[in-house]
């Protein structure tokens, strides 16, 4: 097989974004994709809501999707589909694709593999397992892609971005959904999504409540639910019971990084720990999903935009790197994207989580035991990813990163 400068591996917006930037530097770039298309998590997103940002207009996610793909047709950027990485060690990639098993060794890497969904075993939930607990990108695959109604009396867990998505979808679709069940006091989808896919359709959220057990031996007939104390034990009393045939899990989504070995993981996203170039390790980039679950499919492109660059600059030994300094999360901040900034007179753009919502607050930026940079903002989300331009100049050490209400 040809040798190449730069692999991508996987074929989503982050991939393909990546790929484009890459090559503008002039070196050679393969896109590895598992699916028999270019798109990743996109294809079944058939509701509206994306590129806004970027593209500065609604476009459902396979029209984005699509928009990426036309733009590779004018860069020589190659693409295997049906081909699946296995493993990769250092900078050796192993790859099954029709034609067999391989290895390939690139200069540089970018990782854009995206994430996949937390399960009814991940989250640990009680009662039986009967047809009809089903993840919500499930749900919205058989009911998009294949025009399959999978329950007509719903139960949402969680209140992720994909859940409430799908509560509208499924509503659309002729299901009833019975309610949404949080056991945070609030939402970690995004405030738009609550308005536009649960208020807008009479479909009530309960907050602080988790469902105690499922009910049903071939089929779900329905399931127990209860509030929870501050420690997320369920309060005995509170339990209620609803019929339902169909518990939808929205509970989290989690990075597909588990084909590379040896990398720093943050525990805090089970994402790759990055510098402000997005790379994990001499050469090895990371952007999208894999890197952090992102909400907005605009904020992917920007972060596959810079990981495609420099993987292209590094692949052509232009990449500047001056003295580390790292990047902490301080108080009423969950992570940061990146972990380190390299000294010069630029900006970086940190990107990061509050812990809790804030309103009325402002982003704080310490380094040296000083304050160097604020911006106030009307309110923090822990469902929306915020971000901070910090002027480089003139800093020369590790810097904190905090998120208060303001003083
Ligand atoms: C249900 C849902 C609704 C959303 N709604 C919105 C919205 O309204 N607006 C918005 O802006 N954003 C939205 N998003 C977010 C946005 O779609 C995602 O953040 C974005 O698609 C992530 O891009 P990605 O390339 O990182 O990952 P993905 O799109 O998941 O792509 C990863 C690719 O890597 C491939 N891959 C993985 N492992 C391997 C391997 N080992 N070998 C080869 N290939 C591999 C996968 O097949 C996949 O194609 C939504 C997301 C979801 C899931």
């Amino acid at each position: 097989m040809r040798k190449y400068d730069v692999v991508i591996i996987g074929g989503g917006p982050a991939g393909m974004g990546a790929a484009i930037e890459c090559s503008k530097c002039g070196v050679s770039t393969l896109i590895i994709e598992r699916d028999n298309r270019l798109g990743g998590i996109l294809n079944q997103c058939i509701h509206n809501g994306f590129g806004l940002h970027y593209f500065k207009e609604e476009l459902t996610g396979p029209e984005y999707a699509n928009k990426f793909v036309e733009l590779l047709k004018e860069t020589n950027v190659d693409v295997m589909l049906n081909t699946f990485v296995t493993k990769i060690e250092g900078k050796k990639i192993t790859i099954i694709s029709p034609h067999g098993c391989e290895v390939l060794e690139p200069k540089a890497i970018v990782l854009a593999m995206g994430c996949r969904e937390k399960t009814a075993g991940n989250v640990k939930l009680k009662g039986t397992r009967p047809v009809g607990i089903m993840t919500a990108g499930q749900v919205q695959k058989l009911v998009n892609f294949h025009g399959k109604l999978p329950g007509k009396k719903v139960v949402i867990l969680g209140s992720g971005d994909i859940g409430l998505i799908m509560a509208r979808r499924l509503t659309y679709a002729g299901a009833k959904v019975e309610m949404v069940l949080e056991i945070m006091s609030s939402s970690s989808g995004l405030p738009r999504n609550i308005r536009q896919c649960l208020e807008d359709f009479d479909i009530p959220i309960y907050y602080n409540t988790t469902i105690t057990e499922v009910i049903g031996k071939d089929r779900v007939e329905g399931v127990k639910y209860a509030q929870v104390d501050n420690k997320m034990n369920s309060i005995e009393e509170t339990e209620k019971y609803i019929d339902c045939d169909l518990v939808v899990l929205s509970v989290g989504l989690t990075p597909e990084n588990d084909i590379v070995s040896n990398l720093p993981i943050n525990p805090k996203t089970n994402g790759f720990l990055v510098n402000e170039f997005r790379e994990c390790s001499d050469g090895i980039f990371a952007c999208g999903n894999v890197l952090q679950v992102h909400d907005l499919v605009d904020n992917v492109t920007a972060e596959s935009l810079l990981a495609g660059k420099n993987a292209g600059l590094y692949a052509k030994n232009l990449l500047q790197k001056t003295n580390e300094h790292k990047i902490e999360n301080g108080t009423g901040v969950r992570y940061t994207v990146p972990n380190s900034f390299f000294e010069n007179d630029d900006n970086v753009e940190i990107y990061f989580r509050v812990t809790n919502k804030i309103k009325n607050a402002e982003i704080v930026i310490f380094g040296d035991g000083k304050e160097i940079a604020k911006k106030s903002v009307i309110a923090l989300n822990p469902g929306e990813m915020s971000s901070i331009v910090l002027s480089k100049k003139g800093i020369n050490s590790d810097i904190i990163v905090c998120a208060r209400e303001r003083l």
